[in-house]
């Protein structure tokens, strides 16, 4: 079974993050709009309505086109895709054909602790369709038009994936860039980013019979579909049958592919030229508007720097994926130092991620929730933390305590070491007083010390710990124990 090798190429449509449609002025944010009043005689395609191309959403792709190492076209044209549909009210698609904006670059995706070069062969610009509903039990569907002319890039990749996990890692490495970038809203419960999977398998070099698998919109479910769709091809052709090439969709609930329709219904778009758009030249001053790029720290960049701390992929993620943790981690990395990084990385992966859990009723980690949360806390704040920690003058379980309290109310650690009454006794006077008297009581233990045992000493500064309930400084005792004992 296992001597099958799959093949995956993805086309991401990502929602842009403009102001107002791709060919008119309606505003392109229909989620509290009711049905079809988000509309215009220009996106209802009426007849002697002329589209006029979104500057925005051009500046966009071009941005977007950088973030995937790709070339920008000098010249890049609309065409026409022809096809009859219900939520399609022009009866054609305006996108590109041979001319896409974007064309050949490259996505990194770090699997099995080496990075991968993914190909991207193009990214186009295009509208989105209506939407239609289908009312159970009811012998009629609804179309609401409000979606209909969003702008859309399509970004096409090679098939240069051989696994599931590689497929939703590459996913997720195009949101993060998309959204790093500020050319999508990311919003994934409404639709900003979907994909279409098309899958093979073969036992050689060459590629087997591919399926489609289409509109999937959650990072999670692109990855169940693909490891449901790969068995299932695999299973086909061991039982000698054959791979129709035909799409798929996938229903989420059973975790199942299932055939929608064969190669034989495809169909004939009849591309042309878009008559009413003369082609976009992209000039020198539409570059330069993205210069700021330099400056942006990429995913990838920061992944590097991460692999490089020696940090796992999920530590990773969580401070690639999440925004604000990332932006706060930049900062809070310079106040604390290289011996604080490793406290660090504890508490933004650790205590953070469980009080975030908390705010947001544990929803899904795919829809990226968390990238809207803002920190609780400034990054002077933990590095005050990590520093009273490091320095020994807190008790790790002390430490969570005020870690909490900072979460709660913002205040200072040393405000809160002070409203609690948190306290170390670093007073070498009373401490060597209480080891006096546990040393007493403990001959065995002075004995086992005195004999080389190293636990012996663990012992007691853990005896001097339960005598101050957990108060005294660490440091201090470890010190005091072993001048007394040699
Ligand atoms: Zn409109």
């Amino acid at each position: 079974m296992s001597d099958y090798k799959p093949t995956i190429g993805i086309e991401i449509h990502v929602q842009l993050a403009t102001k107002s449609k791709m060919f008119c002025t309606c505003d392109n944010d229909s989620v509290t709009a009711a049905p079809n009043t988000n509309i215009c005689p220009i996106c209802l395609a009426y007849p002697g309505t002329l589209p006029l191309p979104n500057a925005q959403a051009v500046q966009l792709a071009i941005r977007l086109g950088y973030g995937l190492n790709a070339r920008i076209r000098e010249t890049t044209k609309f065409d026409r895709k022809n096809y009859f549909y219900p939520d399609n009210p022009k009866g054609y698609q305006i996108t590109q054909f041979d001319q896409p904006i974007v064309e050949e670059g490259y996505v990194e995706i770090f699997v099995d602790g080496e990075f991968h070069r993914v190909r991207v062969e193009r990214a186009h610009l295009e509208e989105d369709a209506g939407k239609l509903t289908h009312p159970a039990g009811k012998d009629y569907s609804l179309v609401d038009l409000n979606r209909a002319g969003t702008p859309l890039l399509e970004i096409v990749s090679y098939p240069d994936m051989h696994s599931p996990y590689a497929a939703r890692r590459y996913l997720e490495e195009v949101y993060a860039i998309a959204t790093t970038l500020g050319v999508t809203h990311g919003d994934m419960q409404h639709g900003n980013m979907k994909f279409d999977l098309n899958v093979s398998v073969s036992k050689d070099d060459s590629l087997g019979t591919r399926t489609e698998l289409k509109n999937l919109n959650s990072f999670r479910n692109a990855e169940r579909a693909l490891v449901y769709e790969i068995a299932r091809q695999i299973e086909v052709l061991e039982n000698g049958g054959v791979i129709e090439q035909e799409t798929r969709g996938f229903d989420d609930a059973k975790g199942k592919t299932f055939s929608q329709r064969s190669k034989e219904e495809a169909h004939d778009y009849r591309y042309f030229p878009e008559p009413d758009i003369p082609p976009i030249v992209v000039t020198e001053a539409m570059h330069e508007k993205e210069a700021d790029i330099k400056s942006i720290p990429l995913p990838i960049a920061i992944r590097r720097e991460l692999v490089e701390l020696g940090l796992s992929v999920d530590e990773q993620d969580v401070l690639i994926k999440q925004k604000n943790t990332s932006q706060f981690f930049a900062e809070a990395r310079k106040l604390v130092g290289e011996k604080g990084e490793r406290k660090l990385v504890n508490w933004l992966v650790g205590e953070y991620q469980a009080w975030i859990k908390q705010q947001t009723a544990g929803d899904d980690a795919d829809s990226f929730v968390a990238t809207s949360i803002t920190t609780p806390f400034t990054p002077q704040q933990l590095a005050d933390l990590i520093a009273l920690e490091l320095s020994g003058d807190i008790s790790s379980s002390q430490a969570k305590q005020i870690f909490a309290e900072i979460c709660a109310s913002s205040n200072s650690p040393a405000e809160i070491m002070q409203r609690l009454g948190i306290e170390q006794i670093s007073d070498e006077g009373a401490l060597a007083e209480i080891i006096e008297k546990i040393v007493a009581a403990n001959p065995q233990a002075v004995a086992d010390y005195k004999a080389g045992q190293a636990k012996a000493l663990g012992f007691f500064v853990g005896q001097v710990m339960k005598e101050t309930k957990g108060q005294a400084n660490p440091q201090v005792v470890n010190k005091l124990i072993q001048e007394k004992l040699s």
